[in-house]
């Protein structure tokens, strides 16, 4: 019944199908899907009921349930049964297994690990289904907004749903505030050159600038130490540098500086 879900919605819309006799029963059917649809939409699930939803209590018990029901029909009738599942059937690989309480979980091989039983066999949700998508943001939302991949391995200790990865995504590219955090800031448009900086058929060091930086600690002799400059001249075509140690920010300093530069 909740495979046929989303199809259903699109395709009875379309012009072609109105007034045909294939289209009645579905016309009715979709008005239970409506429904079910408005159903989901009236539940509100928000991160401060994370901690009731990690222990399944009963009333989220009952909407795993119901979500269940309706998506899993085929394969719940079929394990109630004792029977296998199909083999066209999605929850396959996952070899799912009905449980006391009627919900369907998360089957494997680690039924002997020292964990919960809630932990190892999860119940089943479908990725595309409204409730999970609430159980994913109220999640998200709980966990202060953290990634993909912590956010996924988070709810698979409670829940386990199928194609996880993508509704988490979904969840995430949808959350207005996780989308303000990825935005990238705006950059300043650089102007253009000036001409000093293109003249390229100068000689190196034609056109120059100099800044010092520091200062840094440098060694005179044994036990002593004192601060000394750098100088930096800069050829403003090239980038080629020339740097010089000055003792000082003083006007003699840089003079000593600025004639053993010119002088090379
Ligand atoms: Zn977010």
């Amino acid at each position: 019944m909740g495979r046929t879900f989303c199809f259903s919605l699109k395709t009875i819309g379309h012009p072609i199908f109105h007034g045909s006799e294939e289209v009645r029963p579905s016309r009715s059917y979709t008005a239970v899907l409506d429904k079910s649809a408005d159903r989901w939409k009236e539940i509100q699930i928000g991160p401060e009921d994370v901690p009731a939803l990690s222990k399944l209590e009963e009333k989220y018990l009952g909407l795993v349930r119901s979500c269940q029901s309706e998506v899993y029909e085929e394969e719940l009738r079929r394990l109630k049964k004792g029977k296998q599942l199909h083999s066209t059937s999605s929850l396959l690989a996952l070899a799912p297994i009905l449980s006391s309480d009627g919900v369907l979980r998360l089957g494997g091989r680690d039924e002997r690990a020292k964990l919960p039983y809630d932990q190892l066999h999860p119940p089943l949700l479908p990725g595309s289904h409204p409730f999970a998508e609430k159980i994913i943001r109220a999640f998200h939302e709980h966990l202060k907004h953290v990634g993909t991949d912590f956010l996924l391995t988070y709810i698979r200790q409670h829940f386990w749903i199928t194609r996880g990865r993508e509704a988490v995504k979904r969840v995430r590219r949808n959350c207005t505030i996780c989308r303000r955090n990825r935005a990238k800031p705006g950059e300043q448009l650089m102007g253009d050159l000036p001409y000093s900086r293109l003249d390229s058929g100068s000689l190196p060091f034609t056109r120059t600038a100099v800044d010092l930086f520091g200062p840094f600690e440098v060694g005179l002799a044994r036990n002593r130490t004192t601060k000394r400059l750098g100088e930096l001249f800069t050829c403003l075509v090239t980038r080629s540098v020339f740097l010089e140690l000055v003792p000082s920010l003083s006007t003699s300093d840089f003079l000593l500086a600025l004639r053993k530069f010119v002088s090379l």
